[in-house]
C-alpha cells in the first residue's frame, strides 16, 4: 500500500499567474439564476449564463450524474469563461482543468491516459487531519507501578473534569514519564495530545470562552463514541486526485507537478489511492469535491475518446464534464460518420447544450475594461475604442492579447497611460490569423516552387 505523503502536498504552494480568464470569479447571476449585465468579472451572454446557472444548481442537489455539457458557439465567445465560472460558482475550492481536444493526441501518453490525468486534476480531495487533544481540570491523578515479572510496569489514571462532563482517560508509561516532567497538579488545566502523548498546561484556572478561543476558529469538541469529550484541532488541505497521484508515483517526484512533465501514471498505484481516499472518506477523514472539467475542440475526439468519457461519467467521483465546439454537422474522428459536432450519438445522449451568442460592441468594451483592471493597465479612451472595434472585427481574444503587449510599448517608451499610438503599434507587430493568412496567401508564389 502507497503511503500518501501528506506533508509533500501540504508544502505544494500553488503558482497563481494572470491566465485569459483570472477575472472571472462567477457566473454573475443573482439569486433568481438571472445574469447580472456585468457581475463577477462576467459581461453580457446572459441567457447561456444563466443556462450554466441553472446546471450548477443540478449539480448542487445531485441531479445531474452521468450527464455533460456541451458549449456551441464561435471562437472567443467565452466558452472557457463559462465553464470556469461554473466551477468557480461551486465554490473556490472547487477545482477546475482544461484541455484542447487536440492536446490528447501527443506522443508522450495515450490518449485515454491524458484523459484519465484530466479527470484526475478536475477531482478534488478536501483532505482533513486532526490533532487530536483531550482538554480539562485535572481532580484526580492515581499512578500504581505493580512489579510484572521483575520488570516495572506502570499503569495510570487521570481524571479531568471538564465543563460538560467528567472524563477518565487511561494512561500509558509514556504518559506517566511525561506527566512527571511537567508536574502536573490537581486543579491544573490541561492539553493531552493522545498521539504524542505530549501534555501542554494551559494555566490554573479554567476559562472556558478565553482558553478554547485561544485554540483558534478550526477548533472543536466532538463527542467520541466512548463518551470522552475531546478537543480536535482540524487541518484542512485541498488537493487534487491527479496530485495525488503524482506524488505518490515511484517514477515521478512531485516536482514534475510545476513541469507538468507527469508521464503516464500506473494503473495500480490509481487503484491504490483510490483505496485510500475510499478509506479516508469512510472514516470522515476526506471528502471529493467533484470540480469542472473542460474540454475545448472536443469534435478533435476519436471514438475511443468518447466511449472513455461515457465509462469515466458513470463513476461517482466524476466531475461535471463541459465540452466545448464551434463545429455543426461534421465527421467523429476516425470514422466514416457524419454526426452533430461530430460527436457520437451515445454521448450527444448524455449533453445538455447551451450555445454562445457573438458579443455586441458595448460587451467587448466592458470586458476590455475588465481585462485593462486584472492587468492594471491604464489605456486612453482613443485607445480602448480602437481596441474594441479590432475585437469586433477579429477576435476577442486577440484585443485581449494586445492589452499586454500595448502596455509594453508604452513602457518601453517610458509612458504611463496606453495610447492609441501603442495599440496601433503593436497591432501593425502581431498579425491577427485573418491578416497573416492574407500576406501568405500574396506572397505564396515566392514560397512555392
Ligand atoms: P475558443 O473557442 O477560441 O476556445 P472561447 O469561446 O472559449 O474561445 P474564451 O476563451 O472564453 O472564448 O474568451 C476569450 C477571452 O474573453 C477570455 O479571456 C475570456 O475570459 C474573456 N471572456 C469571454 N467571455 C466573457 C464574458 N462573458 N465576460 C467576461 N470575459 C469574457
Amino acid at each position: 500500500m502507497v503511503e500518501i505523503k501528506l506533508s509533500e502536498m501540504r508544502d505544494l504552494t500553488r503558482i497563481e499567474r494572470i491566465g485569459a480568464h483570472s477575472h472571472i470569479r462567477g457566473l454573475g447571476l443573482d439569486s433568481a439564476l438571472e445574469a447580472r449585465s456585468s457581475s463577477e468579472g462576467m459581461v453580457g451572454q446572459t441567457s447561456a449564463r444563466k443556462a450554466a446557472g441553472v446546471i450548477v444548481k443540478m449539480v448542487q442537489e445531485g441531479k445531474i450524474a452521468g450527464r455533460a455539457v456541451l458549449l456551441a458557439g464561435q471562437p472567443g465567445t467565452g466558452k472557457t469563461a463559462i465553464a470556469m465560472g461554473m466551477a468557480k460558482s461551486l465554490g473556490q475550492e472547487t477545482p477546475f482543468a482544461m484541455l484542447a481536444g487536440s492536446e490528447l493526441f501527443s506522443l508522450e501518453m495515450s490518449k485515454t491516459e491524458a484523459l484519465m490525468q484530466a479527470f484526475r486534476k478536475s477531482i478534488g480531495v478536501r483532505i482533513k487531519e486532526e490533532t487530536e487533544m483531550i482538554e480539562g481540570e485535572v481532580v484526580e491523578i492515581q499512578i500504581d507501578r505493580p512489579a510484572v515479572a521483575g520488570a516495572a510496569s506502570k499503569t495510570g489514571k487521570l481524571t479531568l473534569k471538564t465543563t460538560e462532563m467528567e472524563t477518565v482517560y487511561d494512561l500509558g508509561a509514556k504518559m506517566i514519564e511525561a506527566l512527571g516532567k511537567e508536574k502536573v497538579h490537581s486543579g491544573d488545566v490541561i492539553a493531552i495530545d493522545k498521539a504524542s502523548g505530549k501534555i501542554t498546561k494551559l494555566g490554573r484556572s479554567f476559562s472556558r470562552s478565553r482558553d478554547y478561543d485561544a485554540m483558534g476558529p478550526q477548533t472543536k469538541f466532538v463527542q467520541c463514541p466512548d463518551g470522552e469529550l475531546q478537543k480536535r484541532k482540524e487541518v484542512v488541505h485541498c488537493v487534487t486526485l491527479h496530485e495525488i497521484d503524482v506524488i505518490n508515483s515511484r517514477t515521478q517526484g512531485f516536482l514534475a507537478l510545476f513541469t507538468g512533465d507527469t508521464g503516464e501514471i500506473r494503473a495500480e498505484v490509481r487503484d491504490q489511492i483510490d483505496t485510500k481516499v475510499a478509506e479516508w472518506r469512510d472514516e470522515g477523514k476526506a471528502e471529493i469535491i467533484p470540480g469542472v472539467l473542460f474540454i475545448d475542440e472536443v469534435h478533435m475526439l476519436d471514438i475511443e475518446c468518447f466511449s472513455f468519457l461515457n465509462r469515466a461519467l458513470e463513476n461517482d467521483m466524476a466531475p461535471i464534464l463541459v465540452v466545448a465546439t464551434n463545429r455543426g454537422i461534421t465527421s467523429i474522428r476516425g470514422t466514416n460518420y457524419r454526426s452533430p459536432h461530430g460527436i457520437p450519438i451515445d454521448f450527444l445522449d448524455r449533453l445538455l447544450i447551451i450555445s454562445t451568442q457573438p458579443y455586441t460592441w458595448d460587451d467587448i468594451r466592458k470586458i476590455l475594461d475588465i481585462r485593462c483592471q486584472e492587468e492594471d493597465v491604464e489605456m486612453s479612451e482613443e485607445a480602448k475604442v480602437f481596441l474594441t472595434k479590432v475585437g469586433e472585427d477579429i477576435s476577442l481574444r486577440y484585443a485581449i492579447n494586445l492589452i499586454t503587449s500595448s502596455a509594453l510599448a508604452c513602457l518601453k517608451r517610458k509612458g504611463t497611460i496606453v495610447e492609441l499610438e501603442d495599440v496601433k503599434r503593436v497591432y501593425e507587430l502581431f498579425y491577427d490569423v485573418k491578416r497573416s493568412t492574407q500576406y501568405l496567401m500574396e506572397y505564396q508564389n515566392q514560397y512555392m516552387f
